[in-house]
């Protein structure tokens, strides 16, 4: 059956969206990141996650030409970086970004990181965008289990919809407390670098023998058996980044794949899961 994930609002996607880091970055690629962005959509990966940061805004506005005429088919996410997270730079800077999106709302926007404004002035500004119709739900990114503590003791911090972390096969430190923890509040995990792109290990990932094996068993490729393992456990969702169709189509086809518990333990005993708090991994 093919996963989904719920956020607040009852909002419910695929459990697998798109990335756009990097994109917008190479004009001559740009056609193929739109047809592979739209080609995504058509295949149900209704989400589409950005931010004023790719490509210094460039990879916004590849999404926009992207979503052009086809605005609501998408579920659309931008990040803002954490030094224009204060009361009034939030509201500019998320206003730039609905301009090179070419659209009058964002589904989410997201804190990119954490930085020194306060916590408490970013839910403000949140909550303005809210009312001005900008944006219709607010979370973070890259939040350790204390930072989700500062946050949901804040003022309005429980409406946070999501935390967007780093998660792949490689790096599994958020399934100790940060996982389990937003399980329970059913607050979903949005996981970055699903394919360990960023990752050290992504060359261990590609080329691990038992891996190739369970998926030439399963009759699916590598980068299907990592984000159908990102996706095995409730309330993640994964967004890998695909710059071309093939590639958006074979994510989308790892929806419907699912895993035996003699397979997860297969996985487990190649990359066994934290016995204790890690720091969070990042980028
Ligand atoms: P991913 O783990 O998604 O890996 C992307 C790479 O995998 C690209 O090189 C892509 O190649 C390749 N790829 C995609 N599909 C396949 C496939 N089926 N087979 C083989 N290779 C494939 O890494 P990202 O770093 O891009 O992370 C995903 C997204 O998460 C980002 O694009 C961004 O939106 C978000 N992100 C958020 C961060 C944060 O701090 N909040 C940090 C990092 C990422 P190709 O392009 O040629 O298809």
């Amino acid at each position: 059956m093919s996963k989904t994930v719920t956020f607040p609002q009852a909002i419910t996607l695929p459990a697998i969206g798109q990335g756009s880091w990097y994109m917008g970055e190479d004009p001559s690629l740009r056609k193929k990141e739109i047809a592979a962005l739209q080609a995504g959509l058509e295949c149900g990966l209704k989400l589409i996650d950005t931010a004023e940061m790719y490509a210094d805004g460039g990879a916004e506005q590849v999404v926009g030409e992207a979503l052009s005429g086809r605005r609501d088919s998408a579920w659309l996410v931008s990040k803002v970086y954490p030094w224009h997270a204060g009361e009034v730079d939030a509201i500019e800077a998320c206003e730039r970004s609905l301009s090179r999106l070419k659209t009058d709302y964002l589904d989410l926007y997201l804190l990119h990181w954490r930085g020194s404004v306060p916590l408490e002035e970013t839910i403000r500004a949140m909550e303005t965008l809210q009312q001005q119709g900008k944006i219709r739900q607010w979370g973070v990114s890259n939040f350790d289990i204390d930072d989700m503590h500062e946050l949901w003791q804040e003022a309005g911090g429980n409406a946070c919809a999501t935390n967007q972390v780093l998660y792949h096969l490689a790096s599994r430190g958020i399934e100790y407390a940060l996982l389990p923890e937003c399980q329970q509040r059913q607050i979903p995990l949005m996981a970055y670098c699903p394919l360990a792109q960023a990752g050290r290990l992504r060359r261990d990932l590609l080329h691990n023998g038992a891996l190739n094996q369970l998926a030439q068993q399963k009759g699916i490729s590598i980068a299907q058996l990592l984000l159908a393992w990102v996706i095995r456990k409730e309330g993640v969702i994964a967004i890998p980044k695909a710059s071309s169709v093939a590639h958006v189509q074979e994510n989308a086809a790892a929806l419907n794949v699912s895993f035996s518990s003699e397979e997860l333990a297969t996985i487990n005993q190649q990359f066994p899961p934290p016995t204790g708090k890690l720091p969070l991994d990042v980028v």
